[in-house]
């Protein structure tokens, strides 16, 4: 077939990464060697959703008027939304129209250039970062502006350094603490300063916040939307996926500033017609529901990180100890690419990570871990490290 051979948009061929799909091609060659691989490389949470929740879903799945096109949100879902906001963190938005459902926050993260950018705009993307805030932008036509972010910074975009002119042409700034796939937080002191800068240069602010609810040894990452003035600026997306284990169930939403949540939501509605009712009424009882298993949600994950770190520290590979999410960004002894050693990895122990430079050029040196199996097959994957003769 000769034909069609050029079909591929110049935004896909500006996207092209074979990291991802290389990784995946070395995962099954150890499947196919009869080795017993362990996954740390998947994002995708391993656990049940509560089962109040899958009850709910249960409900309304018999209800046969919940087949038809969802069409807008259920004002109870949007409700449940402003309701766990306001509880989690004291944000309060004005109305309904500040709130609106996304099929996963990939899905409004994917189309919000689309509602507010024009072609050819700046988009302020972190660098690294997790592919979606590349994508979205590149698919829409817009530049990127990648923010580097590094360890000596705390991760954190040196916002004060974007030039003059820079700003000038921004229309979009992509953050997401705690982050993915640094695991770095941020503060209400950088938000505020996020906020300063958006107010005086006219750019629109998109924090991610995933992960706010996995976090470890007590520590609450905030909103953006805490700070004074951001629901002026911009938008916060949030995600049933892994706070609540949902993540096949593509329920996220946005909230913020009503033009901006007005315009991402006119662009969905030329795209699809919402979210399946089933799954907003799930997303309602998680939200409402009792919180509990929220709380014993990320303690798991708190157990799994410290006999992973614990584990690999004893070995002798230095990584620190995230506060949130479920990732570690492990940094790798001098000398090694992060894609040559993630590959190495996999062939001699069958435990797959994700090699830092496939979520940006400022990842290399790095892999991440996700703690995405149980505690036993965690402190196995260390034993099969240890045992690999890369850390001697
Ligand atoms: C997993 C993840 C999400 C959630 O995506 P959904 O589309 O809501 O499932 C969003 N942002 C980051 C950084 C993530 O890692």
């Amino acid at each position: 077939m000769a034909t069609l051979t050029g079909c591929r948009s110049r935004g896909l061929q500006r996207l092209s990464s074979s990291v991802f799909s290389d990784m995946e091609r070395a995962r099954r060659a150890a499947v196919a060697r009869g080795q017993q691989v362990i996954n740390l490389s998947v994002g995708s949470p391993d656990l049940p959703p509560a089962p109040h929740i899958v009850e709910r879903l249960h409900e309304a799945l018999d209800n046969p008027g919940n087949y038809g096109y969802p069409m807008a949100d259920l004002p109870e879902f949007r409700e449940a939304v402003a309701g766990w906001y306001e509880r989690r963190f004291g944000v309060k938005v004005a109305s309904q129209e500040q709130v609106v459902g996304v099929m996963g926050s990939q899905d409004g993260l994917a189309h919000v250039c689309l509602a507010v950018c024009n072609p050819g705009d700046l988009v302020l993307v972190p660098d690294p970062g997790y592919p979606i805030y590349t994508a979205g932008p590149v698919l829409a036509g817009m530049e990127l502006y990648p923010l580097p972010l590094r360890a000596e910074n705390d991760f954190l975009p040196d916002l004060d350094a974007v030039p003059p002119q820079v700003w000038e042409r921004a229309r979009v700034l992509l953050l997401n603490y705690p982050s993915n796939p640094l695991s770095a937080t941020a503060d209400l002191a950088f938000f505020g300063r996020v906020v300063e800068l958006a107010e005086r240069h006219g750019v629109i602010v998109c924090h991610d916040a995933a992960y706010s609810e996995l976090a470890f040894d007590g520590y609450r990452p905030p909103s953006f939307l805490q700070v004074p003035g951001a629901l002026e600026v911009g938008i916060e997306f949030n995600s049933l996926s892994k706070t609540f284990n949902l993540a096949g169930c593509r329920v996220g939403y946005a909230l913020g500033n009503e033009r901006v949540i007005a315009a991402l939501a006119e662009v969905k509605s030329h795209l699809d017609y919402g979210i399946f009712r089933p799954i907003q009424e799930a997303a309602i009882a998680a939200l409402t529901g009792p919180q509990g298993p929220v709380v014993e949600l990320a303690r798991t994950y708190q157990r799994r990180r410290d006999a992973l770190v614990e584990g690999l520290n004893g070995l002798g590979w230095k990584v620190p100890a995230p506060r949130a999410t479920m990732f570690v960004w492990a940094p790798l002894p001098p000398g090694w690419k992060s894609y040559d050693f993630a590959l190495r990895l996999v062939e001699r122990t069958g435990v797959t990570v994700v090699p830092g430079v496939g979520f940006g050029e400022l990842g290399e040196g790095y892999v991440r871990i996700a703690l995405v199996q149980d505690l036993k097959l965690m402190r196995e994957a260390v034993r099969r490290v240890g045992a690999s003769g890369l850390f001697k």
